[in-house]
C-alpha cells in the first residue's frame, strides 16, 4: 500500500513537472475582479515569473492599488499601496513590509528594465492572495484588518483596499453594520477582534468577505466615505439626543382595554426612536434613547395581542439612558405604528393580523408627536443680491443672486424641519449693508448677521463662472482650522453625487471665511458660465436637491459634532 502511495507521487509529480515546462514559453492567464491579463512567462536561473517591463503586467499592477518605483540608485524596488509597503532588493530572500525584515515569498530578479519577479512576490507586493483555478489564476484583494484613524477629530475605521471596488454597506441590526467585499480574502490572523470599542466579525462566503461592525448600543454606524472606492471610512456618531431630552417614562406596556390593543410607551414629553426587524428571527427592536427606565419594566412571556413575547429593558448608560423593546411577533403578523398627534410623547404600536412584513421598512427612525430636535444656529447667506447680481448667464438669463436667494430659501424649509434655527443674510433681493456700498461694508454685514447672532455655523452660497465655459464642478471652500470640518463633511454634497464636476475642498481667503468667528464654508454650487451646469441650475427641481443634499450633509456633520462628548453643536469645540 505504502509503495503504491509513493509510485502515485511520483507520477503525478511527473505529470506536474512536464506542465510547467510546456507552459513556459506561453503566457499565463490571471483575473482579477473580472478582468483578465496575460503575462509572459519568463523562465531563468531556475525559476520562472513575470517581466515587470511587461505591458500586461503593467496593466495588471495598474487595477490595485499599489504603485511601483524603483530608487534612484536602481537597488531596490518599493511597492506603496494602501494595505502594504514593501521594498525589494534583486535577488534577496528577505523583503520590507511596512518597515520590518521577513522572510520573501518569491523573488525580484534583475534591475530596471531586465527586471522580472516571480508571480507569488508580486502577488504579495500587490496584497492579492492568488488561488489556481485550472487554466488560470484568479488574484483576489486582501482585505486587511480595519484600523483606528482620528479625522480631524472624529475617530473613524478604514479599511483599505487593494484594489477598486464596490463595498455595499448594510445594517443588520439598530447597533451593526454590514460591509460586503465582493471577490476578496480575509488577510488577518483573526476572525473576531476589538477596535477601539467596535466589535468586527469577519466571515467568508463564496468568494465575499463579510466584516460586521458591531457599536455599542448608544452609537450608530455609517459609511462617511469610500474614497475613490480605494478604501473605506466608517465613523460612528451617537444616535443619542442632546442632555436636555432626557425623559421619565409614565406609562408603558401592553394595553388590551383600548379598543386598539398595542404597545405603549407614554413619557413626559416627546422623543425619538429607532427600529429595526430582524427577518430570520422575527423580532423586532426598538430603541427609545433619552427615556429613563421606570421602576418596572413589563415582561410577557406569554403570546398575547400577535406577540409570542415582548419585554423592555434598558441599555444605555445613567447618563444617556436608552429604553429597549424586543417582541418577537407571532407568525403571520406584521406591525405598525399608530401616530397619535393629539398625545405629544405616546408611541403606540401593535401587530397586525394583515400586516406584511415584507412591505415595512426593516430599519427605521422617528418620532413621537411635537418633538423637536435642537440642532444650532446657522446663518445662511445668500451670496450678492441688490444692486450685486454676481455672475450672470446672458444666454440662459440667470443671474448668481437669483439662485443663491433661491437655494437657501429651500435649504432654510429643510433645516427648519430638523429642527434647526436659521438666520439668512438676506431673504430678499436686496444688498445686506445699502445698495452701492464697497464689498469690503457688504460682506461685513454678512458676517455681522453671524457673529452678532452667536450662530453656530455660517453658509455662503455662490454661483462659480469662468470665461472658459467649459469649467464646471462644485467646490467647498473654507479657511480657518475650525472651518475645515464642516467643509469635509460638505465635500460629497454635491458635485458627482449630483451629476455635477466635483472640484473638491479649497483653502480660500474669502472675507467671509475670514471675519466670521464660528465653522463656516463658502459653497460654489455649479459653474452658472457652463452651459450644461448654468441649465441644470435654472432648474427649480434641481436647485431643490442641492439644498437637500446640503440639508443631509448638515444633519451628519452636527450628529458628528456631539458624538464622543455628547456635547450640544453649539458647544462643540472651535
Ligand atoms: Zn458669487
Amino acid at each position: 500500500m505504502r509503495v503504491f502511495q509513493v509510485f502515485l507521487v511520483i507520477i503525478l509529480l511527473g505529470v506536474t513537472l512536464r506542465a510547467a515546462s510546456a507552459a513556459e514559453t506561453e503566457a499565463q492567464v490571471v483575473e482579477l475582479l473580472g478582468q483578465v491579463y496575460r503575462p509572459q512567462v519568463v523562465n531563468s536561473e531556475g525559476r520562472t515569473g513575470w517581466s515587470l517591463a511587461d505591458p500586461e503586467v503593467l496593466r495588471l499592477v495598474g487595477q490595485t492599488t499599489t504603485r511601483m518605483s524603483w530608487s534612484s540608485d536602481g537597488e531596490t524596488l518599493y511597492f506603496s499601496g494602501s494595505v502594504r509597503e514593501s521594498q525589494w532588493k534583486p535577488g534577496s530572500s528577505q523583503v520590507r513590509v511596512d518597515g520590518s525584515e521577513q522572510p520573501a515569498p518569491g523573488r525580484l530578479l534583475g534591475r530596471g528594465k531586465e527586471a522580472w519577479m516571480e508571480p507569488e512576490a508580486l502577488f504579495f507586493a500587490l496584497a492579492l492572495k492568488p488561488q489556481n483555478r485550472g487554466d488560470r489564476v484568479v488574484a483576489m484583494p486582501e482585505v486587511p484588518v480595519p484600523r483606528l484613524e482620528v479625522v480631524a477629530g472624529r475617530r473613524e475605521l478604514r479599511v483599505p483596499l487593494a484594489s477598486a471596488l464596490r463595498v455595499q454597506p448594510t445594517r443588520l441590526r439598530l447597533d451593526t453594520l454590514r460591509l460586503r467585499f465582493p471577490g476578496c480574502v480575509w488577510s488577518g490572523s483573526q476572525q473576531t477582534m476589538l477596535v477601539d470599542d467596535v466589535q468586527v466579525a469577519i466571515s467568508e462566503r463564496e468568494g465575499t468577505v463579510l466584516m460586521d461592525l458591531r457599536f455599542p448600543p448608544n452609537w450608530q454606524g455609517e459609511i462617511r466615505s469610500g474614497r475613490g472606492l480605494t478604501e473605506v471610512l466608517v465613523g460612528w456618531r451617537s444616535s443619542f439626543p442632546p442632555p436636555s431630552t432626557i425623559r421619565e417614562v409614565t406609562g408603558l406596556g401592553f394595553s388590551p382595554e383600548t379598543a386598539a390593543s398595542g404597545i405603549r410607551v407614554q413619557a413626559e414629553g416627546p422623543f425619538e426612536y429607532h427600529w429595526n426587524f430582524d427577518r430570520s428571527t422575527r423580532r423586532l427592536t426598538v430603541d427609545m434613547p433619552g427615556l429613563r427606565e421606570p421602576a418596572s419594566l413589563p415582561v410577557s412571556r406569554a403570546p398575547q395581542g400577535g406577540w409570542d413575547s415582548f419585554r423592555f429593558r434598558p441599555v444605555g448608560t445613567p447618563e444617556q439612558p436608552i429604553l429597549r423593546f424586543e417582541g418577537d411577533l407571532a407568525a403571520g403578523h406584521g406591525w405598525q405604528f399608530v401616530e397619535e398627534e393629539s398625545t405629544p410623547g405616546l408611541l403606540f404600536f401593535r401587530s397586525t393580523s394583515t400586516g406584511q412584513v415584507g412591505s415595512l421598512a426593516q430599519t427605521g427612525s422617528a418620532a413621537t408627536a411635537g418633538y423637536v430636535s435642537s440642532r444650532g444656529l446657522i446663518v445662511l447667506d445668500p451670496g450678492h443680491g441688490g444692486g450685486d447680481p454676481g455672475c450672470v448667464n446672458r444666454s440662459l438669463g440667470l443671474l448668481e443672486k437669483d439662485i443663491t436667494l433661491d437655494v437657501a430659501l429651500r435649504l432654510r424649509d429643510l433645516l427648519l424641519e430638523e429642527g434647526w434655527t436659521v438666520l439668512l443674510t438676506r431673504e430678499d433681493d436686496r444688498d445686506v449693508s445699502w445698495r452701492g456700498s464697497p464689498d469690503r461694508v457688504e460682506l461685513q454685514a454678512r458676517c455681522d448677521v453671524a457673529n452678532q447672532s452667536g450662530a453656530d455655523y455660517f453658509i455662503s452660497l455662490h454661483c462659480n463662472a469662468s470665461v472658459a465655459s467649459t469649467r464646471a464642478g462644485s467646490s467647498i471652500h473654507w479657511f480657518k482650522q475650525a472651518d475645515l470640518e464642516l467643509a469635509r463633511s460638505l465635500e460629497f454634497a454635491l458635485g458627482e453625487s449630483l451629476g455635477l464636476g466635483q472640484g473638491g475642498l479649497r483653502r480660500d481667503g474669502f472675507y467671509v471665511l475670514r471675519h466670521t468667528d464660528m465653522p463656516a464654508v463658502l459653497v460654489e454650487m455649479a459653474f452658472l458660465s457652463n452651459p450644461r451646469e448654468g441649465s441644470l441650475l435654472g432648474n427649480a427641481g434641481f436647485r431643490q436637491r442641492i439644498a437637500q443634499s446640503l440639508a443631509g450633509a448638515l444633519q451628519e456633520y452636527v450628529s458628528g459634532c456631539y458624538a464622543r462628548g455628547a456635547e450640544l453643536p453649539g458647544n462643540a469645540p472651535r
